[in-house]
Parts: C-alpha cells; sequence; structure tokens
C-alpha cells in the first residue's frame, strides 16, 4: 500500500477500505502502521467511513500499553454496486456487495451487431430484476459500472470505437443508461475492469498485471491497488503490441499486432481455411463460441486444433513477457470468457515462457494463475469502479441515506 502522507483525501480512503476489507476486524492503530498514515489522518478518515455507513464498532480489543484498541469491521450491506460486461460475443450482469461478494449474477444476451438503443433498455431492465430478486432497495445501490471495449473517453462516457458496432461509437452511452435507471454510470476498460475484479477476489498482492481475453486480447495493471491509466485511461494495449515487426497490418496503423495474429478471431480466421476443421468441430458461429471450440478439441488432442492454440500462447507469452519486463510485476492473472474453459493451457504456457525469459527472473519469480472466475472478473470489476469513482472523487463523497 502506498503511503499518502497527510493527504486524507483521496485515495486515502478508498485504500483504507481496501485494507479493512481485506484485514477483517481491525483497529485504528493497525490500519495506521499497515498504511504508513498518522494517527490522525487514519481516524478522520475512519470517521469518514463510519458516517457513510461503510464500516462499524465492533468492540475493543487489549493492546500493550495504552488503552485497548477499538476495533471496526466492513458493513457489507451497507451499500451494492451494479456490474455489466459486455462485448460482441458475451454480456455479465452482477450485483456485489461492499465486501465484493456476488450476490446475484446472471448472463445478459450479449450485442452481437444490435444497436444501443435495442441493448440498452434491456439492460437497464436486467438491473432492475436483479436488484428485485436480492430485494436490494434503490437508495442502497450506489451505480452501474459497464465494462466494453477501449479506447473510451470515460468522462463523457462513450466509446471512441466503433465496437461492438459501429453505432455504439460515440453514442452517449453513460448518459442513456443513468435516464433509463436513475443510477450513476461509470464506464470502463474491460481489461482495467479485470484487474480491479480480480484485486477483489485476491487482495494479497497489489501489484499485478492481469491479461485478458474475450474476442479480443487486452490487459491491466494494477500499481499499490489502483489501476495504472495512462495520459486518458486507455494504457496497457497488450493487443496492439507487436510481435511481429513484417506482420500483417492491423486495423490500428501497426504491424504484427498480438491480438491480429494470435487472438480468437484470428485462430478462429486460421481455422475457417481449413474445411475437414471446420466441419468437425462445426465452426462458423462467432469468433469466441469458435474460439472455445477449437481449444476444447485442442485439449482433446485434435492436432491441427493444438497446433492452432499452440501459435496463439507462444505469441500471447512473448507479449507477456514484455509486458512483466515493462512494469516489473511479479504476478500475472489471467481472466476473460476466454480463458473461462481452457485457460489453465494457456497460464501453463505462458509460466514457462517467463520462468526462461523475464528479465528479472533472477531477482524475483513471476508468478501466473488464473483468475477464480475469469469470465465473471471484468463485470465484479466493473462493479467496484463505482464505488471507488464515489470514494476518489475529489470533493466529500456524499453520505447515502441509511
Ligand atoms: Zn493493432
Amino acid at each position: 500500500l502506498r503511503s499518502y502522507g497527510s493527504d486524507t483525501r483521496i485515495p486515502t480512503v478508498a485504500a483504507v477500505l481496501d485494507l479493512i476489507r481485506e484485514r477483517g476486524t481491525v483497529s485504528r492503530v493497525e490500519l495506521a502502521e499497515a498504511t504508513g498514515l498518522t494517527q490522525a489522518t487514519m481516524t478522520h478518515t475512519v470517521r469518514k467511513l463510519l458516517e457513510m455507513g461503510f464500516v462499524h464498532e465492533v468492540g475493543k480489543a487489549p493492546s500493550h500499553g495504552g488503552g485497548p484498541r477499538r476495533l471496526v469491521e466492513l458493513q457489507p450491506e451497507a451499500s451494492y454496486q451494479v456490474g455489466i460486461q459486455f462485448d460482441r460475443y458475451t454480456a455479465v450482469g452482477v450485483v456485489i456487495d461492499l465486501a465484493g461478494r456476488i450476490v446475484v449474477r446472471r448472463d445478459l444476451r450479449r450485442v452481437g451487431d444490435r444497436h444501443p438503443e435495442d441493448v440498452l433498455p434491456e439492460y437497464a431492465e436486467a438491473v432492475a430484476s436483479m436488484l428485485d430478486s436480492a430485494s436490494i432497495p434503490r437508495e442502497k445501490v450506489l451505480g452501474i459500472g459497464l465494462a466494453t471495449y477501449g479506447p473510451q473517453d470515460r468522462e463523457k462516457g462513450v466509446l471512441l470505437t466503433p465496437q461492438p458496432t459501429p453505432s455504439w461509437q460515440e453514442y452517449p452511452l453513460v448518459a442513456k443508461l443513468q435516464e433509463d435507471t436513475g443510477l450513476p454510470v461509470a464506464l470502463e476498460n474491460d481489461a482495467t475492469a479485470a484487474g480491479i475484479g480480480v484485486r477483489v477476489e485476491a487482495t494479497a498482492a497489489s501489484n499485478f498485471a492481469v491479461v485478458f481475453m474475450s474476442g479480443g486480447i487486452g490487459a491491466g495493471v494494477i500499481i499499490d491497488g489502483f489501476p495504472y491509466r495512462g495520459a486518458t485511461s486507455n494504457g496497457v494495449e497488450l493487443g496492439h503490441i507487436s510481435v511481429d515487426a513484417l506482420g500483417p497490418r492491423c486495423a490500428c496503423g501497426n504491424r504484427g499486432c498480438l491480438d491480429r495474429i494470435a487472438g480468437p478471431a484470428s485462430v478462429t480466421e486460421q481455422a475457417m481455411g481449413n474445411r475437414s476443421l471446420v466441419s468437425r468441430l462445426g465452426l462458423g458461429k462467432d469468433d469466441l463460441t469458435d474460439f472455445l471450440a477449437i481449444g476444447r478439441a485442442a485439449r482433446s488432442g485434435d492436432a491441427e486444433s493444438e497446433s492452432l492454440i499452440a501459435g496463439s500462447k507462444q505469441r500471447l507469452a512473448i507479449a507477456t513477457v514484455s509486458l512483466v519486463n515493462l512494469f516489473d510485476v511479479s504476478r500475472v492473472v489471467l481472466a476473460g470468457a476466454a480463458f473461462a474453459e481452457f485457460g489453465d493451457v494457456y497460464r501453463d504456457a505462458l509460466q514457462e515462457v517467463l520462468d526462461e525469459s523475464v528479465f528479472m527472473r533472477h531477482v524475483h519469480s513471476v508468478q501466473v494463475q488464473l483468475a477464480e472466475r475469469p469470465a465473471d472478473a471484468p463485470a465484479v470489476g466493473a462493479a467496484m469502479v463505482v464505488l471507488r469513482n464515489l470514494l476518489e472523487a475529489p470533493s466529500e463523497p456524499p453520505i447515502p441515506a441509511p
């Protein structure tokens, strides 16, 4: 955890709340020691969290010298956040409590070729229905986080990319969903959201990278518990790192981009050129569904599928070495729907390549692991973004109704 000196604003409040979530029952003294903040700052910060109803006092513990220490604990049902991850191929909705636990989870209808005006009312209805199913009152809901394609303008709440379809580019996504639901809506890059979602799962290591693969490849880097955002919140575009300087031109303008030659769309495209493979696996649905079919076939020993997946794994591993070398992380987590069924195959391949190629391997090892719920991590992370936005706002966070 980074020390923020005497700055009692932000991101102190968010960091302290994270720490309380991690430690369970904890005293202000322990929190001050763990963060390097002064006692006075910690007292002020905890008071703020008490006022918001996010934590509560749970008695006293004896201490060595001095008076007994008053203990605080998270109040998990004090507030709830909604997260939706969507792209062309998948859509997942979750409601989580303040502890980051999933209270409701739904598979939503994917975007496919549809226009936002067809999709957003449907998602608004899903939000209402998820909240109703868990009897969560609206006033306890902090808002909705949306995780999807980048680049984005998070402040304007619009996508700057013609994905999932061109009709989504510059569409007032956030404003429209706010209007439809009456709740605050925040936008987040899906790979960054996955990083935040994974942090909720396993909070111990706060410096790590997430390699994200759904319809495409992305990545996120979490430094001292906070996502690395770059100048415009569009950092760590792993899918557009070149792994072949003489490779095919990518839509982004670069050559031999990782996503263009190793992502699900590329693996599927290569498979489509092999007629016997297409009929054997029943390919021709969509890039992600086909990719998952190829991965399953590879796992059960289909040689042609194995060779396609091997090429994808190898290139993803080489790009991940660059990612680790740039940010010096000691952990890489795999998340996203494309890792849901055979992510362990990628995990093992990445581990092997990282063990022999990472520049820093003689100083520290780098562990590759699969997210506990690879397909849900972005939705969970998007939900957490709502809380973070509230706590990291420059003004005093509003106190939710008790
Ligand atoms: Zn590219």
